[in-house]
Formats: C-alpha cells, structure tokens, sequence
C-alpha cells in the first residue's frame, strides 16, 4: 500500500488512522439483498458515485482497520482478516498482505499497540489479533490487552460447539489463542474505553454488537462496525440484509443510529466504505444519505 492510503483524521486530540488491508472489492446486489435486482441502487447512483459503485453500478467494499489514537493510547479497532487463514469465502483464503509491514510504515510496530478492540467477533474483524509463527498461531499484539464483548464471546463460541465452520472456523486461529495467552477481557456492550471513547449497543448484525463513538474537545467521529456495510443502506436502512443475524434488530439499530448522527458534525466512519471511508449523514426525506 501506498503511504497516500493512510487516510488520517483528527478528532479534538484524537488521531484516527485507517489502514486498508482488503479493497475494493465488487459486491453483486444480490449478495447482501439476495430478492433484489439493481433496481435497488440505480434512484441513488447521484450520491454513491463515484466512490462507493464502480463504474458499472456494483457495489465497493473494503476491508479495513482503524488506530485510535489518544494523548495516552494507541487503540486498534477491528483487525480485518488476516494471512494464511482458511476460510468459507475464496477471495479470503490464504491472503498474504503486508498488512503488519503498513502498521509500521504508518507508525504504529504492534508491540506499541495498548488495546485492540473488536465491534463484533466475525472473522473479518479478528483475523490479525493472531498471526501464524513456528507453526502456531500467537498473539499479533503481545502487550495490547484485547476486548471481546461478552455477548459476542458466547455468541461465538456457541456457534463453534453447534459446528458452524462457515460462521465460527475462525475460533480457533483468530481468538482462542488470545483467551489461552490470558489477553482477553470480557467486557460489556455499553463500556468507557477511555476519556475519549466508548463502545454502545448496535446489536442485530451480531447480538453483541458495539459501534465506537469518539469525542475529543467538543469534535464528534463514531465507527460503525457492520451496522451498515455500504452507504447505500443509509436509503433503504429497513432493508433486510442477509449478512446481519437479527434481521428486525438490525433495522431498528440503523434507525436509531442514523438518528442520533443526523445532520450534525460527527464523522461517521464506515467499517466496510471504501476510500474516503468517512463523511456525514445527512436526513433526506424518510431516510438518509452520505455525505462525504
Ligand atoms: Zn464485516
């Protein structure tokens, strides 16, 4: 990755930096929407391009993670997917991105990282909390201590015992060796991080979901998580998605979330957008729209 791709914003004394390990990646409609047709996005073409449809109409989705940086703490949300994993969807399988190469080259060695956080425990936001050395998998943060929610934590392993490989294989790579190395903490959906961060409820996607607000000297930045994976859901937000595990939950969570950001300063930062990744929601009739 180039160093123009380390998007960077300030938040009062916040610094948040974003490093891309996967993107951007086409999504056919049907993926998330499997009963619609394009039909669905083509009345929001104005807004969504050029930067989150390609040029064809399809949908852009990025994989990536994000460095909150306060006077005090260096806080890693979400760590994507990972190398040298084995997984349900083939575009992830057995990746090799110099994903640990950027951290550096971006200013944060993972020996420096305090804290790593997880919205959810899917295996696309966990993957690099491990890495594979000598022929096991260790902690990619040895001096970070790593929050689970305790939601998510039975959540998960409840899926792993019922032998769901598509929606718990990564159980075993990506966050047991993190409980087994006694780095974990099992925390709450609504926990103060830190002065300047604290997690909230958004569950439906997962049922221990939290989203990560920020606020700093009187300047406002929330990351979603997978509330919404693309801006389009902003629009149609009572959609049903069929990556989201509480389809009624999920709708009611984007709701109020888009609700509580509307038409104000905070930068909303989408977990799955793609470059610019951040703007501002911004009330359109009976829904929403990104403004970036
Ligand atoms: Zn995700």
């Amino acid at each position: 990755m180039l160093d123009q791709d380390f998007r960077r914003w300030q938040v009062g004394q916040v610094r948040i930096t974003r490093i891309v390990e996967t993107a951007p990646v086409v999504s056919p409609v049907t993926l998330m929407f499997p009963d619609e047709s394009d039909a669905l996005i083509t009345p929001h073409h104005g807004w969504l391009k050029p930067h989150f449809l390609s040029p064809e109409g399809e949908m852009l989705v990025a994989w990536q993670c994000f460095i909150v940086e306060t006077p005090d703490r260096r806080i890693l949300v979400d760590t994507c997917i990972g190398n040298d994993r084995k997984r349900y969807f083939d575009i992830f399988n057995d990746m090799h991105n110099p994903f640990l190469e950027d951290l550096r080259r971006a200013g944060y060695p993972p020996e420096s990282i305090d804290t790593v956080l997880c919205t959810h425990l899917h295996y696309d936001h966990v993957g690099w909390n491990t890495h594979f050395v000598d022929g096991r998998w260790i902690p990619t943060f040895p001096n970070a201590r790593y929050l689970f929610g305790r939601v998510e934590w039975d959540y998960m392993i409840g899926l792993a015992e019922s032998g769901d490989w598509q929606h718990a294989g990564h159980v075993p790579d990506s966050l047991q060796p993190i409980m087994d190395a006694g780095l974990a903490d099992l925390i709450d959906v609504d926990f103060q991080v830190c002065e300047e961060i604290r997690l909230f409820p958004t569950p439906g996607h997962t049922p221990g979901h939290v989203s990560v607000h920020i606020e700093s000297q009187g300047d406002v930045a929330v990351i979603t998580g997978d509330i919404m994976h693309h801006p389009l859901q902003m629009a149609i937000p009572d959609k049903p998605c069929a990556f989201d595990h509480d389809k009624e939950q999920a709708c009611c969570t984007r709701r109020s979330f888009l609700t509580r950001y509307q038409d104000s300063n905070a930068l909303v930062i989408g977990s799955h957008f793609p470059e610019p990744t951040a703007g501002h929601v911004r009330s359109d009739q009976s829904a929403w729209r990104f403004d970036t």
